[in-house]
């Protein structure tokens, strides 16, 4: 699925099975298991296969049942100043 030559660096994009990943979609988020992502071997940069943009996009627009629905905890960052 990846193996080619990373856009932004000399590295190459090497297949990463991440257990959670949550995609951002403008209906909300949706997060994926077991994703098979591309990881560049040297800057880190991450490639999603259109196959996984496609799953997101179909389950952000209710075509695919989702397995189960999680609450996301959100918090706001708090700067603590050193003291
Ligand atoms: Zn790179």
């Amino acid at each position: 699925m990846y193996g080619y030559s990373c856009e932004y660096c000399e590295g190459k994009v090497r297949e990463r099975i991440i257990e959670k990943e949550v995609f951002r979609h403008y209906k909300g988020f949706v997060m994926l298991e077991n994703v098979p992502v591309g990881v560049c071997d040297r800057c880190g940069y991450r490639y999603y296969n259109s196959s996984i943009l496609k799953k997101v996009n179909e389950i952000a627009d209710g075509k695919q049942v989702p397995v189960r629905t999680e609450p996301i905890p959100v918090a706001p960052y708090i700067y603590e100043m050193a003291s």
